[in-house]
């Protein structure tokens, strides 16, 4: 495994519409390797969830770490998610903070549904669907934006609360 680069915001990558991967293309060693990869540079750079654009791959697919949460599969196991769907359950939308490690050192305020329904394809290349509120919730849709070229900038209601990390640990961390 190795640990990838992380495309910063600026690169064209970022902006571009990644394609679909086909059932065949998931079990490729290649496609394998990359989310083994993209897992791994999660880790070490210490993201709850990366997309295959931040590595320079135009692919829907992300991997995340978090509790998967309604599914019963509560683990902090790394997944991957391929060729997701999002659809947005109930109206309730929460605003909280995000960052993005191809836009290193800010936070800002993002509005997100709180609770979705995923339908997705796993690295098996299997048929999987997913209920996913908070949290989870809001790491799924900031990684399929990525899919689409979107970064969390563009959702923010207004740029007051963009803040450096530092600042963020200081004046706006709850713990
Ligand atoms: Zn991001």
């Amino acid at each position: 495994m190795s640990i990838l680069k992380v495309a910063r915001m600026g690169h064209p990558v970022l902006r571009a519409r990644a394609r679909a991967l086909a059932r065949s293309d998931i079990k490729s060693a290649a496609v394998q390797q990359l989310i083994d990869d993209m897992m791994e540079t999660m880790a070490e750079y210490h993201g709850v969830g990366l997309a295959a654009p931040q590595v320079h791959q135009g692919v829907r697919l992300f991997v995340a770490s978090l509790n998967a949460g309604e599914d019963g599969e509560e683990s902090d196991e790394a997944f991957a998610i391929i060729n997701p769907e999002i659809a947005v359950v109930g109206s309730d939308v929460v605003e909280d903070w995000e960052g993005c490690l191809s836009i290193p050192d800010l936070r800002g305020r993002v509005p997100r549904a709180r609770e979705i329904r995923v339908r997705a394809l796993n690295r098996q290349g299997e048929r999987i669907e997913l209920d996913a509120h908070d949290f989870p919730a809001r790491v799924i849709q900031h990684e399929t934006d990525h899919l689409d070229g979107v970064l969390f900038f563009d959702r923010m209601r207004s740029f007051e609360s963009l803040t450096f990390l530092d600042e963020y640990a200081r004046y706006w961390a709850k713990d």
